[in-house]
């Protein structure tokens, strides 16, 4: 089941039916693109057909945000809960030790991504991360870590490059890469390496996990524009899809 938000298909599922999902993904051993989507991308998405499109044929689209999971109550066609990118990356690391999965992480500042991986690693025995690398490396070290990750085989590739730069990424090279599992994970490993922080719970049972986030990178002002815009393009086409 899925809810039509501007024209971008999320599927109507909580966190249990999404690792279900993937558990399934990494089982069939072919290559997977799941996106965790905001209200910032999907609007977007209205001006850039390409990232609609990516959105659309991506297998899995969680509802990430409360500007999401607002659309879909406002459309009547409410998802469960959210799905973001970073509790999904924690539950995953969880599970991972258990089922044998293993992890690769590509983005971030240099060291992030190893940092992440630690601290995950510390967490949880027997989690197994097959490599890490920055986001911000030069075009022959693309190429080597293409190679790389072909060759380390990992179940699930975190790519953490911010949306929908890592959209683009994982859409163009999913299929040589031959990756089960292939994740936008935006800021997420920033969170787990101890970089960032996340904004306080209360911030997040209330919605407001956006507004920390302004107050804390008061740059983001420009990006957060989108999210009024979304409400009143869902408010005045929403209905009428
Ligand atoms: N980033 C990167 N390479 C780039 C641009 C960005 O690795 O060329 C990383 C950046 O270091 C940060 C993440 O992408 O860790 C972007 O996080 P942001 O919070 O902007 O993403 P969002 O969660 O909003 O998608």
């Amino acid at each position: 089941m899925k809810v039509d938000i501007l024209g971008c298909n999320v599927d109507r599922i909580g966190m249990n039916e999404t690792l279900q999902k993937i558990e399934e993904f990494i089982q069939s051993g072919k290559p997977h693109h799941i996106i965790t989507l905001n209200a910032e991308i999907i609007y977007k998405a209205q001006s850039d057909s390409r990232l609609k499109e990516i959105i659309n044929e991506a297998d899995l689209v969680t509802p990430d945000g409360s500007g999401v999971v607002w659309a879909s109550r406002y459309l009547n066609a409410p998802v469960p809960e959210r799905v973001t990118g970073i509790d999904l990356t924690l539950r995953l690391a969880e599970l991972a030790p258990k089922k044998g999965w293993t992890f690769y992480f590509y983005g971030g500042a240099p060291a992030v991504a190893e940092a992440a991986a630690e601290n995950l690693q510390k967490k949880h025995k027997g989690l197994q991360v097959a490599g890490t690398c920055h986001g911000y490396i030069s075009e022959t070290e693309k190429q080597n870590l293409l190679a790389n990750i072909r060759k380390k085989k990992p179940d699930i590739l975190l790519v953490a490059l911010g949306a929908p730069r890592q959209e683009f990424w994982i859409r163009d090279h999913q299929k040589n890469l031959q990756v089960p599992v292939c994740i936008g994970v935006g800021g997420s490993l920033d969170v787990i390496s101890g970089r960032a922080k996340r904004a306080p719970v209360f911030f997040q049972k209330a919605g407001l996990e956006w507004l920390y986030r302004l107050m804390k990178e008061p740059h983001r002002i420009g990006r957060m524009t989108a999210l009024p815009k979304f409400s009143l393009l869902v408010r005045l086409k929403g209905r009428r899809q």
